[in-house]
């Protein structure tokens, strides 16, 4: 029970690894609020999620400033805290970029970064005011440190957000507060199993590049985060953390 007494907040928790994430940290003794912009995915996550501890749902879209407050607010309210925010929330593209819309490229870049910056700034500045510090972990991708074809904007999020990290850990050390961005490999989460069904993402070929031989488990993800909101993590701040099998730094075959 690392995290007991805490209070998180997880974006993008009704499904996929939020809600992976939410359980992890409800396992580790903390108090779990979930938004997202699915309503019924959310009721029914959470109505789940309670057999660990004590669950709360939010429904909010991290691109809007006014409901990030107000979810800040709520909890305030209800836990009269916030110790950890995990910036989860996120959506794909796959699209030439020789052919992408203005409005599609800045969907991407306003869920997947200026999200992120929204709900830190939100959250930040209540774990100012406590003076008790926090921790806030936010879900980059291994596509946030290579690039790859047809996911532009993707990838520029996801780089932009290990950037954030890197300079909020910088200016909000002196709080307390830890910044730190986690890099997953292919996560098998029903989106995700979706696209290889589809076709568009090639599992077979993931797995071979893989060293690991396979693509990772939402649960796996949910560990490390647990971990990094820890005290057993307090030294850790401005990194990126990849979670992807040995993926990356494969450099073969040569
Ligand atoms: P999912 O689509 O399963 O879950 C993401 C959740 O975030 C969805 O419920 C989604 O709702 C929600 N969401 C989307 N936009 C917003 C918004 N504006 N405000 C609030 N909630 C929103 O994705 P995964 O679990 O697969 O991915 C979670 C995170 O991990 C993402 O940031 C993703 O980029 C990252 N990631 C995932 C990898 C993977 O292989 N799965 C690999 C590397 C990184 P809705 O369905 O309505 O969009």
């Amino acid at each position: 029970m690392r995290l007991s007494g805490r209070v998180a907040i997880v974006t993008g928790g009704a499904r996929g690894i939020g809600r992976s994430i939410a359980e992890a940290l409800l396992k580790e003794g903390a108090k779990v609020v979930i938004s997202d912009t699915l309503e019924d995915e959310l009721r029914r996550t959470s109505e789940d999620l309670s057999r660990y501890g004590e669950v709360m749902a939010l429904k909010a879209d991290v691109t809007k400033r006014d409901d990030m407050a107000k979810v800040v607010e709520e909890v305030v309210k209800r836990f009269g805290r916030v110790d950890i925010l995990v910036n989860n929330a996120g959506i794909a593209l796959q699209k030439a970029a020789i052919d992408m819309e203005l409005s599609d490229w800045q969907r991407v870049i306003d869920v997947n970064l200026t999200g992120v910056f929204i709900c830190s700034q939100a959250v930040a500045g209540q774990m100012i005011k406590s003076g008790n510090g926090g921790v806030i972990i936010n879900i980059s991708s291994i596509l946030g440190v290579s690039g790859l074809e047809l996911r532009s904007a993707y990838c520029a999020s996801k780089a932009g957000v290990i950037g954030l990290t890197k300079s909020l850990a910088a200016e909000w050390g002196k709080y307390g507060i830890r910044v730190v961005a986690v890099a997953p490999g292919y996560i098998a989460t029903e989106r995700v199993l979706d696209l290889v069904r589809k076709g568009i993402v090639d599992e077979a070929e993931y797995n071979r590049r893989t060293p690991l031989g396979r693509m990772g488990r939402p649960e796996e993800v949910a560990k490390l985060v647990a971990f990094l909101a820890s005290d057993d993590a307090s030294y850790i701040n401005g990194d990126v953390v990849l979670i992807d099998g040995g993926y990356t730094y494969n450099a073969g075959p040569l």
